[in-house]
């Protein structure tokens, strides 16, 4: 290479490398901040609930109560979506009693008791358990609502937010019923006032009755109706 042509290259070569270097600069990620101790998101808290299973009485029950155990579990955050509300602490532990009785289930100081002659003939129950599960969360104490009220808000639950979409209950005579009729009548009607009216419906009056504050008046404070108004309206509403 003579001298003329070293003169030319030799700057341009150094015009060259500057350039890929400051490419490889631009390119390169920039160092990731670490948070600060007090803006770091805390892990949201999942709420949980140990449930003890007491199949003594029945122990051919062991492994149905095993997937009811497994259901609730995995369900609570939901019903506590919709049975939880400020300041409330929800129940961490309950208990699920199988015995060979009549009926279906009850719940009665956070315990559970299910039939075992009930849940053999209908093994593909389980949303009677998350139902019993909404009352240990409903805890109410003094000044209960009326039963229609706790009946409903639990088959509100397990109706239309944990039994699949093709089991929802059909009301089949709307001229008799009433909302006063209890478990899926006054289900479909809370959720008629859910979609339709105002939705936290059920949270908000839910959280009424465990304070015992219940009243016909909280119908038309949340929903914007007198109660025998709005079940007219969803009576209508049933016959299209
Ligand atoms: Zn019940």
């Amino acid at each position: 290479m003579n001298q003329t042509l070293r003169r030319i290259l030799f700057p341009l070569l150094v015009i060259v490398a500057i350039a890929a270097t400051c490419a490889i600069a631009a390119a390169a990620p920039e160092p990731k901040k670490q948070p600060s101790k007090d803006t770091a998101k805390k892990p949201s808290k999942i709420p949980k609930i140990e449930i003890t299973l007491d199949t003594s009485d029945s122990p051919e029950m062991a492994d149905w109560a095993a997937k009811a155990k497994r259901l609730c579990e995995k369900n609570y955050p939901m019903i506590l979506k919709h049975l939880g509300d400020k300041g409330f602490e929800p129940p961490s532990r309950t208990t699920i009693v199988f015995k060979k009785k009549r009926g279906v289930a009850e719940t009665s100081g956070g315990v559970i008791t299910c039939s075992t002659d009930y849940f053999t003939k209908h093994p593909d129950d389980f949303g009677a358990v998350i139902h019993e599960l909404c009352h240990v969360v409903q805890s109410y104490k003094s000044e209960q609502p009326p039963g229609w009220v706790t009946e409903g808000i639990a088959d509100y639950v397990r109706w239309f937010n944990f039994e699949p979409e093709d089991r929802r209950p059909r009301i089949h005579d709307i001229d008799r019923a009433n909302y006063t009729d209890s478990y899926q009548t006054t289900a479909a009607f809370f959720n008629w006032i859910e979609k339709k009216k105002t939705s936290h419906f059920v949270q908000k009056l839910n959280a009424a009755c465990r304070k015992g504050k219940y009243s016909p008046e909280l119908f038309k404070e949340y929903a914007g109706k007198p109660l025998d108004d709005l079940w007219k309206e969803f009576a209508k509403s049933q016959k299209k």
